[in-house]
């Protein structure tokens, strides 16, 4: 089973996913990570992706397609995985819709994380007093949001004419809305 976890910066995507794929077992890909990794490794690619992520920007898909590809190839994920920061531009949800198309698998759930602005904001304001990311300085707050806004809100429509989007109330305790998912995807 392939699920999608979609939302803003800030919308609890990453929490909620690591619940989710301990509950069932399944990989979890946050490219996001993957980034950061790559950062810290000082590789080509970290070296490649830093500037932009600093700035609160979109690593390029020139970069990033190619990341996604081979994680999907991964032969962990071959049978289902949760994906978690990703596709965030029409052209990853190109590349996933193609990828798991030719296997002739297909996105079972994608879980919209629904979360008021405000709320975002206060989070990851929170959260940089804590984890000191380098992103969370409020300019590249503020782009991130504005990113989120023109590049992968748009998905919300791609994928909810295919009826297998389920909105996510973001509000709540993170108990409460691990309950929800559950509901909505049905085990
Ligand atoms: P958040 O969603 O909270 O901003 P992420 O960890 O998902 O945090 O992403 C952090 C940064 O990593 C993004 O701002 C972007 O620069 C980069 N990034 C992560 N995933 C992608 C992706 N799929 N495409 C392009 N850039 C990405």
């Amino acid at each position: 089973m392939f699920i999608l976890l979609l939302g803003a910066p800030g919308s609890g995507k990453g929490t909620q996913g690591k619940i989710l794929a301990e509950r069932m077992g399944l990989p979890k890909i946050t490219t996001g990570d993957i980034l950061r990794a790559a950062v810290q490794a000082g590789s080509d690619l970290g070296r490649e992706a830093k500037k932009f992520m600093d700035e609160g920007k979109l690593v390029p898909d020139s970069v990033v397609l190619g990341l996604i590809k081979t994680e999907l190839d991964k032969p962990e994920a071959k049978e289902g995985a949760i994906f978690d920061g990703f596709p965030r531009t029409a052209a990853q949800a190109q590349l996933v819709d193609q990828t798991l198309g030719e296997r002739g698998q297909r996105l079972s759930h994608v879980l919209l994380f629904d979360v008021p602005e405000e709320e975002l904001i206060r989070r990851m304001r929170a959260r940089a007093a804590q984890e000191r990311r380098s992103d969370d300085t409020p300019e590249a707050i503020k782009t991130r949001l504005q990113v989120y806004q023109r590049d992968t809100a748009p998905l919300v429509a791609h994928y909810a004419q295919r009826g297998v989007m389920h909105r996510v109330p973001g509000a709540g305790t993170i108990e409460d809305i691990a309950t929800e998912i559950k509901r909505l995807i049905g085990r």
